[in-house]
């Protein structure tokens, strides 16, 4: 991992608002942006559509060198992500079939190591806005900024209702998905989701995302003042 390039890791539970954020924030700051839920979600479109249980690691880490990203900021997500060389849209990764799936398949251990040495070659490269569960604990231990965003259950199912309604993707149980997707996520052996000791934890349950945004640069500022 380079110091050489500017690393902000936002980490935290389901429908946080970690892409809306992480987005603008790398708009404004003129810096990459990815979400590293869109690799465990390709990976969990393609186990659904070749047939992979998602409890078989063996084959699930067979499949990781499938997924390419493109780090393209004017893409409709921020960045473009392909399975076989196929690109996958926002409907697609957030349809229900993939969403009931993709947290198993990320409690692989060698899946994440595989995902991780991925995410790694990315961030080696750029100047990056990262978000995830894992990023300021794992993948980029040494991002020079650390977010931990999260928010009460009401907001987040709130928020993901109208993202779901705008890539339009069905209505579903947002609250009872998210509940246990986060459970799954937090109660997993290998690199749960936990904020790093030296993450500024940011509840935006009261805030809009520009907020949220402002309330990071300002962060990143005094962080590079310091610096
Ligand atoms: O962020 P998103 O909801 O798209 O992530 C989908 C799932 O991918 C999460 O619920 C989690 O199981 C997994 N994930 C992960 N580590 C990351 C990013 C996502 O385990 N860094």
């Amino acid at each position: 991992m380079s110091d050489a390039h500017l690393h902000i890791a936002i980490d935290g539970p389901a429908a946080g608002g970690k892409s809306t954020v992480g987005r603008r924030l790398a708009r404004r700051l003129a810096l990459r942006y990815f979400d590293t839920g869109a690799m465990y979600r390709a990976l969990a479109y393609v186990a659904r559509r070749d047939g992979i249980a998602p409890a078989d690691a063996a084959s699930l880490c067979e499949e990781v060198r499938r997924i390419r990203v493109d780090l393209e900021s004017d893409a409709p997500l921020g960045f473009r992500i392909f399975a076989n060389g196929a690109e996958l849209d926002e409907e697609t990764l957030h349809s229900e079939a993939v969403t009931s799936i993709v947290s198993e398949i990320a409690a692989h251990a060698g899946v994440r190591e595989k995902m991780v040495a991925a995410q790694r070659a990315i961030a080696d490269k750029h100047d990056i806005v990262m978000a995830g569960r894992d990023i300021g604990t794992v993948v980029l231990p040494n991002a020079q900024v650390k977010v931990f965003l999260t928010a009460s259950v009401a907001a987040r199912v709130e928020r993901r209702r109208v993202q779901l309604e705008h890539a339009g993707v069905r209505a579903r149980q947002l609250a009872r998905e998210i509940e246990e997707r986060d459970r799954l996520d937090r109660d997993r052996a290998v690199a749960p989701l936990v904020p790093a000791s030296d993450a500024y934890i940011i509840d935006s349950s009261a805030m809009s995302a520009d907020q949220v945004v402002d309330a990071i640069a300002d962060i990143v500022e005094r962080t590079a003042q310091r610096r």
